[in-house]
């Protein structure tokens, strides 16, 4: 099933997911697989093999009557830039038709930097990325921006992301776009990491699944029955900002006893300071939320019981997170993604299945599975990048509705 960033696709879109997913097809397995007429289905190869998409690739295998032509993606035709705004790191990927990566930057990310100025340096990052990577520039159908939320989709702006408090309200996609000549998609980093897996296969035969997105804050991108769930204004999924203590601390969104304040990296980094300060644990800090992490990451995975434990008590609180959502909206599958799980994601994913497998409420009826993205921490750059390819070749005849 395909996924839709934000509407169903006709005929050609469908045709080209499917040529692109399931590889050399020919035409008369498309009409099977698809359910539409052959003539439909030639009309739309037609136009797809006129606009440079697809190509013919020779002979499939006879099964006893004539041999059939067969139709395969043609990946180098259209190319799409992802770009994952951060705090610590900005990673610009460009992604072929196929999803194949061609081309990566990563770079210091925005810190307390102007968003006109960063921006402009974006465009700049862009120019030199394409420019090194000798690629025809007009095959690159857009910039697909992800950025933490909450985001304004519309306008392409963030609007009060703790980490970007600053930059509320700036028009970013309108900016990049003015400056580089390119057209701009804008979502939040979870819900493009989830439309990247897709894009890359890993979500298999599932077509209802949640990818926990952890970089410095725990978002979830959510798909289902084929369709990215953007809910009204694409601030679905905000699994971190759910309360697990009523009586807890207040966290900076503002609601109170949060799960990123018992899960979330920083509360991982917190707990390491004052571990420190006891004389439980020996490390130095860097302040930046990524490296300490995968600080305190490298000392777990090497053994250390404090900080192991850290990284424990962190699982157990997403565990129960991840329990209540699959409650909530029953997928077949979670992926974890992101930046947080780059060293201990095993960790993460083994406590995450068990207590899915102990507590899911409808566990007797159905086995939830649990894997690592197969992006790592580039899931949201790459998912991006899928995202434009998947918004420009989405057929624009729905344009004007949003279904999903
Ligand atoms: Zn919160």
């Amino acid at each position: 099933m395909p996924v839709h960033s934000r509407r169903r696709g006709s005929s050609r879109g469908k045709i080209l997911d499917l040529i692109r997913s399931t590889g050399p097809v020919s035409r008369v397995e498309l009409s099977e697989m698809t359910g539409l007429t052959q003539a439909t289905v030639s009309t739309s190869v037609r136009d797809l093999l006129r606009d440079g998409l697809v190509s013919e690739t020779g002979r499939g295998e006879s099964t006893g009557g004539k041999p059939r032509t067969t139709l395969e993606i043609n990946p180098a035709s259209r190319l799409g830039i992802g770009l994952h705004i951060g705090r610590d790191y900005t990673t610009y990927i460009v992604a072929d038709l196929a999803g194949t990566v061609i081309g990566r930057l990563r770079v210091p990310g925005v810190g307390d930097a102007e968003p006109e100025p960063a921006v402009a340096r974006m465009a700049s990052d862009v120019d030199q990325l394409l420019t090194g990577l000798d690629v025809d520039r007009s095959a690159v159908v857009g910039i697909g921006v992800a950025t933490p939320g909450p985001i304004n989709r519309d306008a392409g702006a963030i609007m009060g992301a703790p980490a970007l408090a600053h930059w509320t309200g700036f028009p970013i996609a309108a900016t990049l776009s003015r400056a580089t000549g390119f057209d701009c998609t804008f979502d939040n980093d979870a819900t493009a990491a989830a439309i990247g897996e897709f894009w890359l296969g890993a979500t298999g035969d599932y077509n209802t699944y949640a990818s926990v997105y952890m970089g410095a804050g725990i978002g979830v991108g959510i798909v289902i029955d084929g369709t990215i769930y953007h809910g009204k204004q694409a601030n679905v999924g905000e699994l971190g900002h759910i309360t697990v203590d009523a009586m807890g601390p207040t966290c900076s969104c503002g609601n109170v006893g949060c799960v990123e304040l018992f899960a979330g990296p920083r509360s991982v980094i917190d707990a390491a300071r004052a571990a420190v300060e006891r004389g439980e644990l020996e490390m130095e800090f860097t302040g930046t939320i990524t490296t300490d992490l995968a600080r305190i990451a490298d000392l777990a995975v090497h053994g250390d019981a404090t900080a192991s434990a850290l990284f424990t008590r962190s699982a157990e609180y997403l565990a129960a997170a991840v329990v209540s959502m699959v409650n909530l909206i029953d997928v077949q599958l979670v992926v974890l993604a992101g930046s947080a799980f780059q060293t201990v994601g095993s960790l993460y994913a083994r406590t995450i299945a068990e207590r899915l497998d102990e507590r899911a409420f409808a566990r007797a009826v159905q086995r939830v599975d649990v894997r690592m993205s197969v992006n790592g921490t580039d899931a949201a750059a790459l998912g991006a990048a899928t995202l434009v390819l998947q918004d420009t070749l989405s057929p624009r005849s729905l344009a004007s509705i949003t279904l999903a």
